[in-house]
């Protein structure tokens, strides 16, 4: 079964950030939608099976990270604290989506999303795990939902020429479809959306499905490492660990994207800390340029007046 697990990162006055319960139930709402739509399926869509699970949820009171001060999920404070997200989680293969206060982005959008590439064997082997944010406004919307598709939509199609896309399969050229009624409709619907059988065919195979993730390196641990993920046991932390898991050090280095390797040894394969980051460049430029990411119906109408949707704030 294609499972995609979610970790959740409430920062201080975020909506529903005051209480557990009120956390847990904006993680189950967003959670419950998303697999509405990429698993069961709307008319006149596809039902697709995509399974999305809350592996973790994680309260951090002492972080703000006001929205309008927000341009993107590149943004260096969000980039520390799922850094921090995912030490703590061991480095799970996730969709980190980090909930912040304030209703809107600067911009005006309510959410923002995209992968990064953490390793890379070749065209079809590599991992990765999701950034994701939410503001205020994405509150009882179909945002995550939507902003997944960012993430389940990215592919390298070939390495030499690097040649990599989040496109929306059934609408190339396009991170978004022009169907008001499909979830990746840039202002995304309030009721029953829907994905076409293009775009869950693409998604089932992306990286971040935890039956499709790598673990590079260490191929039997990493199905163990799933199938206790995917037995339902919720916090299989230290399974999935890939450092533990490692069987030389060639892929803690790759995992430090960015870094040079100083050493001789030719399993160290100096070049793919450079693919690493220029997928990665590409990544942030897309996600820095996503927009408009707005729902198309408020639930509670701004109270403000509302000009183009430019300025409710
Ligand atoms: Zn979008």
């Amino acid at each position: 079964m294609p499972v995609v697990s979610i970790v959740s990162i409430f920062t201080r006055g975020a909506r529903s950030s005051e209480t557990p319960e009120l956390r847990s139930s904006r993680v189950q709402g967003d959670i419950q939608r998303a697999n509405e739509v990429w698993g069961t399926g709307n008319p006149p869509g596809v039902a697709c099976g995509i399974t999305f699970v809350s592996h973790s949820l994680i309260y951090r009171p002492e972080v703000t990270i006001d929205a309008a001060t927000v341009t993107s999920s590149t943004d260096p404070r969000i980039i520390q604290v799922i850094n921090e997200a995912r030490a703590a989680t061991n480095f799970a293969t996730a969709i980190y989506v980090v909930y912040l206060s304030g209703e809107t982005f600067n911009g005006g959008h309510v959410g923002n999303a995209g992968p990064v590439v953490e390793t890379v064997t070749n065209a079809n082997l590599y991992s990765i795990y999701g950034r994701c944010s939410l503001s205020d406004g994405a509150f009882e919307t179909y945002l995550l939902a939507h902003e997944v598709g960012h993430i389940l939509f990215y592919r390298i199609l070939s390495l030499n020429p690097v040649v990599s896309t989040i496109n929306d399969p059934s609408n190339p050229g396009d991170d978004h479809n022009n169907d008001p009624q499909n979830i990746m409709f840039p202002f995304v619907p309030a009721m029953n959306p829907y994905i076409n059988s293009a775009q869950c065919t693409v998604a089932r195979q992306n990286r971040i499905i935890l039956e499709n993730a790598q673990f590079t390196g260490v191929a039997a641990q990493g199905t163990a490492a799933q199938s206790a993920a995917l037995t339902g046991t919720g916090s299989g932390f230290a399974t999935q660990n890939p450092f533990n898991s490692m069987e030389d050090n060639e892929s803690n280095e790759i995992f430090n994207s960015g870094n040079q390797c100083g050493c001789n040894n030719p399993h160290h394969h100096h070049n793919k800390p450079r693919i690493v980051k220029i997928l990665n460049e590409k990544l942030d430029y897309w996600i820095e340029n996503m927009g408009p990411e707005r729902p198309q119906i408020y639930p509670k109408p701004p109270k403000k007046k509302k000009k183009d949707g430019k300025s409710n704030k």
